[in-house]
């Protein structure tokens, strides 16, 4: 019997490990594949489904009348329509009464066609998509594993899911090669129809690095595109469009908890599941050190709530350096992800995040602005409104 975890927790799932149909040359876990022997499957059975969903649903504390399941690759619609039949069969199954199941599916979208879009739209899955704005740049970095184009593909996907009605949400990954199309990129999104729009900044890390080519950004280049694509929003956009680590560091000052891992004091609460079974500490850092166990062997529960994952956690924490616990953006920055933390500060401490600079140039240059937004919420109004109050605060 699996015995509930005092706090609640997020499991993403990766039903296919690694494999995918794309190349994206900055993808943080192709190379996961080499854990394998070759030729393996690489697919999760029908029997750890079920584990897996009996686990995850009956370890989340006895109060907790929401769960939502993750599925995410390498490409997640590669495990085939009848696994997530048998997943959504199995949820109802095991589901506690009252209990809301949801269902988040991140897919790269080009094996979106009929009859997935009316599976999801009839399951209420929310789809993310990632996309990298336009065409040229995002062919530029994700062909597909032949090196073709994958653009109109995925946009046939996303017409698909349109036409059905199916909810989704984009994501973007920002390079040294798109970081000067901040507004551009920002745009064709919304000219895609995306409202809810992510962007995750590449920080490659040597342990995952594929190619000769290093994509990651600099600082510089992540505070200009943020600062780009802030102006754009900040025009029109603000309530309408969600742009989620400016929604994020809104939140933060007013009050509320960082909804990003990334930059909430501590994390732990995020972990994952490999195909066959093998759970880790975060989806990034699914290297042999931070494997809690089999999800076949262990309680779930326990381990969501164990000694390792929590000190996983607080490490976030404990292993800021000085320069951010003394930073005036540390409430709404955290340091970032421990992975991101390659750099050295000022006093040679090491433990900076990679990118810091350009967070603090972001920071600088958009606090007038949550300001402004903020006096609006306090005063009663939409945070739209804020330009009436930038003159008073700035
Ligand atoms: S290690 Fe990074 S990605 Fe993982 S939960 Fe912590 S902040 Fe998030
Ligand atoms: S802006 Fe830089 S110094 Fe400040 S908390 Fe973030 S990473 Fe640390």
């Amino acid at each position: 019997m699996t015995i509930p975890s005092p706090h609640p927790f997020h499991l993403l799932v990766k039903p296919v490990g690694s494999k995918c149909n794309l190349d994206c040359h900055y993808c943080y876990y192709l190379r996961k594949e080499e854990r394998y022997q070759p030729g393996a499957t690489m697919q999760m059975s029908e029997a750890m489904l079920e584990t897996y969903v009996q686990q995850y649903i009956a370890a989340q504390p006895k109060h907790i009348t929401f769960v939502d399941f993750s599925w995410q690759g390498g490409e997640p619609a590669l495990r085939g329509l009848e696994f997530y039949e048998k997943a959504v069969e199995l949820q109802r199954k095991y589901a506690r009464p009252g209990m809301t199941v949801t269902n988040t599916f991140q897919s790269n979208g080009t094996l979106i066609n009929e009859r997935w879009a009316q599976f999801f739209k009839k399951n209420n899955f929310l789809i993310g998509l990632s996309i990298d704005g336009d065409e040229l740049n995002h062919n530029n970095g994700r062909p597909d594993s032949k090196g073709n184009e994958s653009y109109s593909r995925v946009l046939r996907g996303l017409e698909l899911l349109k036409k059905h009605g199916v909810q989704f949400n984009t994501l973007t990954v920002v390079h040294n090669d798109n970081a000067h199309l901040g507004k551009q990129t920002y745009q064709k999104l919304k000219e895609l129809g995306s409202s809810v729009i992510q962007f995750q900044p590449c920080v490659e890390h040597p342990l995952d690095q594929r190619g000769e080519k290093d994509w990651s950004l600099t600082p510089h280049q992540w505070g200009h595109f943020l600062c780009d694509v802030f102006d754009e929003w900040r025009k029109e956009d603000v309530g309408k469009v969600y742009v989620q680590f400016f929604e994020n560091t809104l939140g933060i000052l007013a009050g509320q908890p960082s909804q990003m891992c990334f930059h909430a004091e501590t994390c732990g609460q995020q972990m994952m599941l490999e195909h066959d079974g093998s759970l880790y500490s975060c989806d990034h850092y699914s290297y042999e050190d931070h494997n809690v166990g089999d999800i076949d062997a262990v309680d779930l529960g326990a381990v969501a709530s164990s000694q390792t994952q929590v000190n996983f956690g607080t490490n976030k924490w404990r292993s800021l350096p000085k320069q951010c616990r003394e930073c005036h953006f540390r409430p709404m920055c955290n340091g970032g992800c421990p992975k991101e933390r390659t750099a050295m500060t000022a006093d040679l401490e090491p433990g900076l995040n990679h990118l810091c600079m350009g967070y603090k140039k972001f920071f600088l240059h958009s606090m007038p602005y949550f300001a402004a937004m903020l006096e609006a919420l306090k005063q009663g109004h939409p945070a739209s409104v804020y330009p009436m109050f930038v003159q008073r605060v700035s």
